[in-house]
């Protein structure tokens, strides 16, 4: 049946591949997105599809809405990004929730929240399960994300308890793949961009710090599944529980390009959490859903991606 779907955070990285998944099911599918950091070329696939529309604005005072579902992703996700103006990301992750609640709750709309591992911290738990409550500095400088992040998953909840609201929490681990923006500042972008400009890769720390890395396809059937399903007010993780160091992603990424790009050492970001892999025993169970795409083939897809952006600005 046809659904009339609202994507906050739409022109983003993960946002423009849901809202490609969500019209190719057949539903009418809103984006909202003040270009932050997402960008309309993300959308160029669905600009003018009968069953799109973009609408640029912010979650912070968003236009009023008549909906069924509500996929809530505004935020900038990349520390990089999220730090450059803190005061911004957590008046989104609080006051951008708790505005998109209300919208559902007037609607009587079925909402999820895009949460995140860093509601973990530098956990002290491993692999991180549901239950575990987390390990988060308060007043570091990826508080205005973590702390939001936790004060969103509270809202939501809240908002379940009191208003009976049907609220999906999907707790996402680091994923990449194509449209990752090129001066995003994430890990998988930075590698591929500096080894295909055959720039120094730069290492944080030495490299022993852990992530697993999900590719994009499976994480977007991952929150389409939970929406769907019947984990009301419950966090659920997603992520790809395979674990590698950032030093093996670096050599990964040399390996596939073939590039001899020189390994540059900086320091360590305040707070960096020391592992990370998510235990997606619930996602399993309540979701039939896993991670199918390995790390060899989800980089060589994202390496494809990015050599197509590098060559259209610097040409040969
Ligand atoms: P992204 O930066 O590519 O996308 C975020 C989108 O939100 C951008 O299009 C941006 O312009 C938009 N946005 C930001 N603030 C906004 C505001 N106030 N009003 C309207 N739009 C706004 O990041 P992403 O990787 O696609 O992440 C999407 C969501 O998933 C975020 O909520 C993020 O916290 C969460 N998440 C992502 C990852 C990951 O690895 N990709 C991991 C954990 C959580
Ligand atoms: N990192 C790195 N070099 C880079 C970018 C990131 O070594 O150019 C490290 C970073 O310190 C962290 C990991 O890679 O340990 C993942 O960083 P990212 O910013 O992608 O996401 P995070 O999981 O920290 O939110």
């Amino acid at each position: 049946m046809t659904r009339r779907i609202l994507v906050t955070g739409g022109a983003g990285f993960l946002g423009s591949h849901l809202c490609e998944r969500l019209v190719a099911d057949g539903h009418e599918v809103t984006c909202l997105d003040n270009f932050y950091t997402g960008h309309r070329e993300n959308l160029s696939a669905l600009l003018g599809h009968r069953r799109f529309e973009l609408i640029r604005g912010d979650v912070n005072e968003p236009p009023s809405f008549e909906v069924d579902e509500i996929y809530h992703l505004a935020c900038p996700a990349s520390p990089i990004q999220y730090q450059r103006n803190p005061v911004r990301t957590i008046r989104t992750s609080v006051h951008g929730t708790l505005n998109l609640l209300d919208i559902a709750r007037d609607s009587g709309a079925r909402i999820l929240i895009a949460s995140t591992s860093e509601v973990y911290g530098d956990p002290e738990v491993h692999p991180q399960t549901e239950e575990y409550w987390g390990h988060v500095n308060p007043v570091g400088p990826r508080a205005c994300y973590d702390e939001g992040k936790r004060c969103a998953e509270a809202l939501a909840v809240s908002y379940a308890r009191q208003y009976g609201l049907q609220v999906r929490i999907a707790r996402i681990f680091n994923t990449y793949g194509p449209r990752l923006a090129l001066d995003d500042g994430r890990v998988v972008s930075n590698f591929i961009v500096q080894a295909l400009r055959n720039q120094p890769i730069t290492l944080y720390g030495m490299g022993q710090q852990t992530r697993s890395f999900c590719f994009v396809a499976d994480m977007i059937d991952g929150l389409v599944r939970l929406m769907n399903s019947d984990c009301n007010a419950q966090p659920i993780n997603l992520g790809n529980p395979a674990e590698l160091t950032i030093a093996d992603l670096a050599e990964k990424v040399r390996s596939l390009l073939g590039s001899s790009a020189p390994l540059m050492y900086r320091e360590l970001p305040v707070d960096d959490p020391r592992q990370r892999q998510p235990d997606i025993g619930k996602a399993r169970q309540l979701l039939q859903w896993e991670p199918r795409v390995g790390i060899e083939e989800g980089l060589a897809k994202t390496i494809q991606y990015f050599r197509q952006q590098v060559s259209a600005i610097e040409p040969k």
